[in-house]
């Protein structure tokens, strides 16, 4: 596992920050089990011994390397060469389980006995309950009320693997107020468990960690896309952004490589002026949620905003310190996709390549419409999940 130079303009600096983003904003009752970690994650990490165990498992159990696929029939159609790196073929169907398999190694080396998880969709809280059925580690899983209710599939997937789902009844009762609760719960039992956040968000050294354990995906591509096209380097990266994390791993290598252009793309609801939206880029102001300071969506006298959008993985009113200073140095370009655009992206690369993508997926292959990329030039778009959990709402439209 490679990191990035210590010098990068992109590497998290000693107090948790990216630029002007980041930082470990948190109650003094948290501070012990915030320390611990930040103290430990990168030594324990980078342990040969630690490495070799987390190395196994992402080949024999998450199904590792996933395939780098070259799209012919969607690169036709676009007129460029698009190549799609498949986490939808990951264990549980998408790449959240690369980071759950790292944290919980991580927690055993730490002494942890139990997990404590939030989830919105659900995809988090499955991969989190899968690896605390493998390893034998008891698991909480805090959802929302409403959450809970619109993903019933997911919410009986945790049950079956053991996992106690606790539902957050305060606020909307959705995302939001499930990691409000799993926090509270974690400074309560504050020496037993360990806390494993599901994307790039959250106090330092959070943010940094899930980027590591996810920039597998792009390690991979840079290998793969050398054996396919004789370089390491496409134009074009793609991925979309709720918190972040399938996009910093898919983005991580390609940071300090200025030829490769990086392309975000954020969920922009029924669009980014119907105050319907979850394109935090384009509405957010800088403001500190879940521990660290990054662009939130938020009212004049900073109440966040409640976010909309098809896919309940994009429904987030912020994004990681790391994507908001991706943003303000012009690193990575950020479009707003609608809930209509990714949708018909989503039918189109369904009948085109035979796969039915997740929903916050189709989103990123919906930039394919603005690009102009041209005949001789490379894409490469992170497909972060399958399909199978939005069928109902692909039906719908179809
Ligand atoms: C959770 C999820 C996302 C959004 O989370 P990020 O941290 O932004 O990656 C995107 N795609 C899928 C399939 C997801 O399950």
């Amino acid at each position: 596992m490679k990191s990035l130079k210590e010098n990068s303009p992109f590497q998290v600096d000693e107090r948790g920050y990216y630029g002007n983003f980041g930082g470990a904003f948190i109650p003094e009752m948290l501070y012990p089990n915030v320390e611990e970690l930040r103290e430990n994650y990168l030594k324990i990490m980078y342990e040969p011994s630690f490495q070799e165990e987390f190395q196994r498992l992402l080949k024999d159990y998450v199904g590792r390397p996933t395939p780098l696929f070259h799209a012919e029939r969607l690169s036709e159609k676009y007129q460029t060469n698009v190549y799609l790196k498949r986490e939808d073929l990951c264990h549980t169907g998408a790449h959240k389980v690369n980071n759950t398999l790292g944290q919980i190694l991580l927690a055993k080396k730490l002494n942890k006995k139990k997990i404590v998880a939030e989830t919105g969709a659900g995809q988090h809280g499955v991969a989190t309950a899968t690896m605390c059925a493998l390893m034998g580690l008891e698991c909480i899983v805090y959802m929302g009320e409403i959450d809970i209710e619109r993903q019933a599939p997911n919410v009986a997937r945790m049950k079956m693997l053991g996992a106690e789902v606790r539902p957050a009844k305060s606020g909307s009762r959705t995302l939001k107020d499930a990691t409000n609760e799993a926090m509270r719960h974690w400074i309560n039992n504050p020496t037993d468990t360990h806390y494993i956040i599901g994307s790039v968000v959250g106090p330092h050294p959070y943010p940094d960690m899930v980027a590591r354990f996810q920039s597998v995906i792009s390690e991979e591509i840079r290998t793969q896309l050398f054996e396919q096209t004789g370089s390491e380097n496409p134009d074009y990266v793609i991925a979309c952004v709720g918190g972040g994390s399938n996009a910093a791993g898919t983005f991580y290598h390609f940071l300090d490589e200025p030829s490769v252009k990086i392309i975000a793309a954020e969920a922009a609801g029924h669009g980014v002026k119907t105050g319907k939206s979850a394109a935090t880029t384009f509405l957010g102001k800088p403001g500190i949620l879940h521990g660290s300071k990054s662009l939130l969506m938020q009212t004049f006298d900073g109440q966040v905003v409640e976010p909309h959008s098809i896919s309940a993985g994009l429904d987030y009113p912020g994004i990681g310190p790391l994507h908001a200073h991706l943003w303000e140095s012009k690193r990575a370009t950020f479009y707003g996709i609608t809930d209509d655009e990714s949708l018909s992206a989503g039918f189109e690369l369904t009948k085109l390549e035979g796969i039915i993508p997740a929903i916050e997926s189709s989103h990123a292959l919906a930039v394919l419409n603005y690009l102009g990329a041209g005949k001789g030039e490379t894409v490469v778009i992170g497909l972060s999940g399958r399909g199978d959990k939005d069928l109902a709402t692909y039906m719908k439209h179809l």
